[in-house]
């Protein structure tokens, strides 16, 4: 009999907030290939993985299959609004952006879209599939991540705002309410609704629609900033700001916070933030103060220090006050810009842990994380 493991699986003991699953593929997926492994090869493999496993994103992988009891966050998309690679650094004759070079190579972790999650968790008739953001790629993102996870439904959709790279791919869930389910219900603000109004006009009112197109079936349904339920599971929205006077909405659901576009964290809005255990923050490259030090940090750091063992010199960037102050056991930076080199960042954010204990890395398109819920 063969013993189903799936690297996704094993969890370490350092994140007890990611829970152990009985797996239920007949393959230990590593890297791209399936091999399959007799109970006692699995048994001990499993033994000398979870002895060897000592980071808490050892258990995120890229493509691997999972148990359906198992909860997980999937990150849809991690870039900002135009995409990386950017078209004008492919275009440009003095080639000046290695990241956007990198970002064409199939599988570089450079490569990103609209931001986005998914939030899976199990329920009788199998996955509920909730999804955060639907923006201007989303139909590229769903192409690339639904088939490889087996993401069937949309059960429901959450906004956090109301610009392109959120709402941009309403239309493109015509393809689900045409095809999979009858209709998907929309969480948003009243706010981001009356914008909806005049960019989705057709979808909102489907008496302006033309008979027999087939547009997408959408249900909107007005949230305040006060928690929320969408299929048992409860929403808390995190009100930010989003540059000057314009407002919108993390979300917390468990003890994962996620916060996609944000210049600001209000005070009202950090007791909201105890005891996370997963952040999922905007990332520097944006206008976010705390990541503009951040990006300012490891690239002041790259230029005029190249001995990186001192980089603790610099103390840690007033980026990661904002880490600090929250102290969740596991931070993922998302919606990174094009000058964000995926490894080199990386490189430089571990380091943190050692120095302060802070586990902070960036997301990447597709990577999957098993949660409690
Ligand atoms: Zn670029
Ligand atoms: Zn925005």
């Amino acid at each position: 009999m063969v013993m189903p493991l799936a690297l996704g699986f094993v969890r370490p003991v350092s994140a007890p907030w990611i829970r152990l699953s009985r797996p239920a593929n007949p393959f230990l997926f590593c890297g791209k290939y399936p091999i399959s492994v007799s109970r006692s090869q699995s048994s001990r493999l499993n033994r000398i993985l979870q002895a060897s496993l000592h980071s808490s994103s050892v258990g995120d992988s890229v493509g691997a299959q999972v148990s359906v009891d198992q909860s997980e966050i999937i990150f849809i998309g991690t870039g900002t609004s135009e995409g990386i690679p950017r078209v004008s650094c492919l275009t440009n004759p003095n080639k000046t952006c290695p990241v956007c070079s990198k970002a064409t190579e199939p599988g570089n972790k450079n490569r990103r879209l609209n931001t986005s999650l998914l939030v899976r968790f199990p329920k009788p008739s199998g996955k509920c599939n909730l999804l955060i953001d639907a923006g201007k790629f989303f139909y590229h993102s769903a192409l690339r991540w639904f088939p490889t996870y087996g993401i069937r439904t949309i059960d429901a959709v959450i906004i956090t705002h109301s610009h392109a790279d959120a709402i941009g791919g309403l239309d493109d869930l015509r393809d689900w309410t045409n095809n999979v389910q009858p209709s998907i219900p929309i969480y948003t603000a009243q706010r981001d609704f009356e914008v909806m109004k005049k960019t989705h006009y057709y979808l909102v009112d489907t008496s302006e629609v033309i008979p027999g197109a087939a547009v997408s079936a959408l249900q909107f349904k007005i949230i305040q900033e006060e928690p929320f339920t969408v299929h048992d599971l409860q929403f808390t929205p995190l009100p930010v700001w989003h540059g000057r006077g314009y407002r919108s909405l993390g979300f917390r659901f468990g003890n994962i916070c996620y916060i996609s576009d944000a210049s600001e964290i209000p005070e009202d809005t950090y007791p909201l933030l105890k005891n996370c255990e997963i952040l999922i923050l905007v990332s520097p490259s944006l206008s976010l103060s705390v990541c503009v030090y951040i990006y300012i940090y490891i690239f002041t750091l790259d230029a005029l220090r190249p001995d990186r063992s001192s980089s603790t010199h610099f103390g840690l960037p007033k980026a990661l006050e904002e880490v600090r102050k929250v102290r969740p056991k596991r931070t993922l930076f998302t919606g990174m810009m094009h000058l964000m080199d995926h490894d080199k960042v990386n490189e430089e954010l571990i380091k943190l842990k050692e120095s302060e204990g802070l586990d902070v890395q960036l997301s990447y398109d597709g990577l999957r994380v098993p949660v409690t819920l």
